[in-house]
């Protein structure tokens, strides 16, 4: 039916692409590593957007806008941003027929022009903090893309705060990174673990990067979220200054922090299978699809629609997402498994035998088809609220099972311990908590070894005690307990 989606098991990455294309959450632009986000995948996105808006402005954020266009000089300005940005810039530098005497780039972050303008906008203690978010697009120039996970241009958030001292801004780095695991575990289900990235890999211009890292279903970590500590970086380069209570100048300290479309590739990577996608209940567009289940002598017909009608508006009042199928052209299998694939929590069911009852069918998508079961209309929102909240823990405790199980241990005391890590990420991945002397030479090395990166130092680990661990590369004595993974 043009509907066939490869194998999860087989042929993973297809079995994503599959996905991403038959929901209808995407499809390919013209312009190679873009895509045009299709009203379902947007749906995603607006609810990602919304439930994430509330959160920033009940702990004191605003948004506002800046412009897509940053002069190319405002980006050199910060020595290791420009750095570590060039090679993903897209450079204006013609426009109106004319060529720019100043070459214009297409925002890859907003760090340079909101500095630019916070210098204008903070002269006092009093003026501070300022906590701005702002909801754009971004034009990073990927080589390798994928849809939602990588791509040239995306949709994020990007908040940038500005503080009086380094403690409070460092406070604000990490509020917002639990912020965002809080989000990411209670409305995606996807359990993360969350920590520090190494001077390898941390963000380009910031002092420090904090992370929340999840795992895929093919055993890859992928970067959900980031949070960076910005000190004095910005503030310098742009010369943001304030009087403080004493009367002194100072400069200001920063923070920066993002998640973008990338987490709609995030739930599917974690929570689908081969019928399509499997959305947690509190994300999903569409919580209840009510099916009707249409008959080939028409009389019958009426009194189903009517019936499915009365249904749908108390669940409607009952402020539930959702849908009634008023397909009659297709059989009642097709449209469920249209259901499936679009990943809708709940299908209700109407057939003549429901309406006999006062009851409808009920079938959840991540339960096989034996589980469905009846339930009267008195106690349908009761009983869909109750079994939308059970969906939404199973799924978590699901996708943190699987982490677990694939969360290996192999901490250096011995010689051949380095073989065992290796045999470990290239022949299970998952992620592999292991110790580090924290030289980057060693980290590379294992990079290049076996494509693992370190994923982060993670909190959950800190408290454990280092003594007499060794490094699992070089054996030098081991400064951290990190994450490994190969990772998106
Ligand atoms: P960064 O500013 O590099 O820390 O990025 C913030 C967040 O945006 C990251 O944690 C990713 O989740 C996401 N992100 C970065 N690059 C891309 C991209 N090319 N496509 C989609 N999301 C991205």
């Amino acid at each position: 039916m043009g509907d066939f989606i490869s194998s999860k098991e087989e042929e993973f990455s297809k079995w994503y692409l599959d996905i991403v294309q038959k929901a209808k959450l995407i499809d390919y632009s013209p312009v190679k590593g873009c895509m045009v986000i299709m009203p379902y995948g947007y749906a995603i996105w607006e609810r990602i957007k919304s439930i994430l808006d509330d959160k920033f402005k009940e702990t004191g954020h605003e948004n506002a806008y800046f412009p897509l266009l940053i002069p190319y000089e405002f980006l050199e300005r910060e020595k290791e941003h420009v750095k570590g940005f060039s090679p993903e810039l897209a450079v204006i530098t013609t426009a109106g027929g004319e060529e720019l005497a100043e070459p214009l780039v297409l925002r890859p972050t907003s760090e340079t022009i909101i500095w630019n303008m916070y210098s204008k906008w903070i002269k006092s203690y009093r003026d501070l903090p300022v906590k701005i978010n702002q909801w754009a697009n971004i034009i990073r120039w990927e080589k390798r893309t994928r849809p939602f996970l990588r791509t040239t241009e995306f949709l994020w958030q990007e908040g940038h705060t500005a503080h009086e001292t380094a403690k409070e801004a460092l406070e604000e780095t990490l509020f917002i990174l639990n912020l965002y695991k809080r989000f990411v575990e209670d409305y995606l289900a996807i359990p993360v673990f969350c920590g520090q990235k190494t001077e390898r890999e941390k963000f380009a211009g910031a002092v420090s990067t904090y992370t929340i890292e999840a795992l895929m279903q093919d055993k890859k970590a992928l970067q959900a979220g980031t949070s960076h500590y910005l000190g004095l970086n910005f503030a310098k380069a742009f010369d943001v200054k304030f009087q403080n209570k004493k009367g002194e100048m100072d400069y200001v300290f920063a923070t920066s922090w993002g998640v973008s479309t990338r987490l709609i590739g995030a739930l599917i990577m974690v929570h689908s299978d081969n019928k399509g996608l499997i959305l947690p209940p509190k994300i999903a567009p569409i919580e209840i699809i009510i099916v009707p289940i249409f008959k080939r002598d028409g009389d019958a017909n009426q009194k189903i629609l009517e019936y499915s009608i009365i249904i749908f508006n108390l669940l409607k009042e009952a402020k539930f997402r959702v849908e009634l199928d008023r397909d009659v052209k297709n059989s009642p299998g097709f449209r469920f498994a249209a259901a499936e694939l679009k990943g809708i929590p709940i299908r209700i069911e109407i057939g003549s035998n429901d309406i006999f009852m006062n009851c409808v069918t009920v079938a959840r998508r991540d339960k096989d088809k034996n589980s469905k079961y009846q339930v009267s209309v008195e106690e349908l929102s009761s009983k869909i609220r109750h079994e939308l909240d059970i969906m939404q823990c199973e799924l978590f405790n699901r996708a943190l099972e699987f982490r677990n199980l694939h969360t290996k241990e192999i901490i250096g005391f011995k010689e051949n311990d380095y073989d065992i890590f290796k045999t470990c990420i290239n022949e299970h991945l998952g992620f592999v908590l292991s110790s580090w002397c924290g030289s980057e030479v060693c980290e590379e090395s294992i990079k290049n070894d076996t494509k693992a990166t370190i994923r982060c130092i993670p909190e959950d680990f800190q408290n454990r005690p280092l003594n007499g661990l060794t490094c699992i590369y070089c054996n030098a004595a081991a400064k951290h307990l990190v994450l490994f993974a190969r990772s998106y």
